[in-house]
């Protein structure tokens, strides 16, 4: 059904796009707003939604809770939300009809890198108003695959679980996978050779080429990147095909752009910045041109798979997460693409900025890798010169390497704290 020839994914974007155009300014006196001194009928294609204005974060919060829904109350069957570190939280409202193409798209997820019927999925995502644990239950539910709904926690658990029901397919944020196979080997469980885990998909933060590698080394045959946010349904909005370069989009559900975060014009294809999605099928509160905050690039080759929805390369970091050093943007999938190409060192740090005086500074603190044993000191020094090198001519900044023992960064069982940014906490941005 999705694998469709190109021209008819945006056959079915142009109809469903001038559909939802008019649907919003029937039914969203918000829309309605945004949408005044526009000839609704001249939006026709991808280009025409330039005349748009964007919506935002922000405008969610300011309506809320109820303020973009467009259907009757009675119509709404389910609630999400997001929780944002001050003020309102990011609520989402959905249909049964939202359920039903939310499920489906996490289904497609699921089917094309070969999870199945027969597969046992144990999704430790968190089950509640984080759109994470349901959203893959629902699509794995509907594939006929049987579901673990572990929910987030109890690692031991999860390890136990994965074992004595022959889970074959795990769903979890990377950073609590890497732990995951962590506390099995302290378990005495070799996840590679003790559990039969073909797949793992790994979502809800930023992750690098390195931490797939290491994933596929520790804990899964296969480690694929999945992308969704509560206002565009969820899990499920693009995911990594087999071929592992990139993530499809679902095209005939979600119209992708690609913009300078700063002046806000659309970028071509290939440049790299902030993902803004039109919803082309949501009923309770379809947005039109949401700017995501994620920086990615769009990439609409064809792909080895044979799919035709356009890809987004993965998510480089969030404008939000976005650390300025000194002037310089820098993303922790970046550090985190250099600390894993450095012998020695474990996937487990953290990033902490400061300011001295009028001076930015920043420290990477990291773990050195369990198995590295050394009792010389000039080891160590090495391995702190050979990365504060690395990240100078990799991203041209200077930071201070703070290697610390084994297990000493603190481990989440959802997304990883990877920034601490003191000069935020002491006021001083
Ligand atoms: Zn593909």
């Amino acid at each position: 059904m999705y694998k469709l020839p190109k021209s008819e994914i945006e056959e079915i974007q142009r109809k469903r796009l001038r559909q939802i155009v008019k649907y919003l300014y029937e039914n969203s006196s918000f829309y309605r707003n945004k949408l005044r001194g526009i000839d609704i009928d001249e939006i026709r294609s991808k280009e025409d939604l330039r005349k748009i204005p964007f919506t935002t974060k922000d405008d969610i919060r300011d309506n809320y809770p109820f303020g973009l829904i467009c259907v009757d109350f009675s119509k709404i069957v389910r609630f999400h939300a997001s929780s944002g570190t001050t003020g309102n939280p990011t609520v989402v409202a959905y249909t049964i009809q939202d359920i039903e193409n939310w499920s489906e798209l996490c289904k497609r997820c699921l089917e094309i890198v070969d999870v199945n019927s027969n597969d046992v999925v144990q999704i430790a995502y968190g089950y509640g108003l984080f759109t994470g644990g349901l959203g893959f239950h629902y699509g794995a539910e509907r594939l006929g695959a049987k579901v673990i709904p572990a929910s987030t926690g109890n690692t031991k658990r999860q390890i136990k679980l994965m074992k004595d029901l022959g889970t074959t397919v795990i769903c979890c944020t990377p950073s609590y996978g890497l732990y995951l196979a962590e506390v099995a080997k302290e378990e005495g469980i070799n996840p590679k050779r003790d559990l039969k885990l073909k797949a793992g998909i790994f979502g809800a933060e930023p992750w690098s080429e390195n931490t797939r590698r290491k994933l596929e080394e520790n804990f899964v045959e296969n480690a694929y990147d999945i992308y969704g946010m509560s206002e565009l349904n969820g899990p499920g909005v693009a995911m990594e095909c087999k071929f592992k370069n990139g993530l499809h989009i679902w095209e005939d559900h979600y119209i992708v752009e690609i913009i300078d975060p700063n002046t806000g014009e659309v970028l071509e294809p290939e440049e790299k910045g902030e993902m803004v999605v039109t919803t082309l099928t949501k009923e309770a509160m379809p947005l039109l041109r949401y700017r995501t905050r994620d920086i990615t690039i769009l990439n609409d080759d064809p792909c080895d798979c044979g799919l035709n929805h356009a890809r987004i390369m993965r998510i480089l970091g969030r404008t939000d997460d976005m650390l300025k050093i000194r002037g310089v943007c820098v993303f922790p999938s970046q550090i985190e693409e250099i600390i894993m190409k450095t012998n020695g060192l474990s996937p487990h740090y953290q990033l902490v900025a400061d300011r001295e005086g009028v001076m930015d500074k920043l420290i990477v603190r990291v773990e050195v890798a369990e198995d590295f044993k050394t009792d010389r000191l000039t080891d160590l020094v090495n391995i702190q010169n050979k990365l504060e090198e690395e990240l100078k001519d990799a991203l041209g900044i200077n930071a201070v390497i703070e290697l610390v023992e084994p297990k000493k960064i603190p481990r989440s069982e959802g997304k990883a704290q990877r920034i601490v940014d003191l000069r935020k906490i002491r006021g001083l941005l």
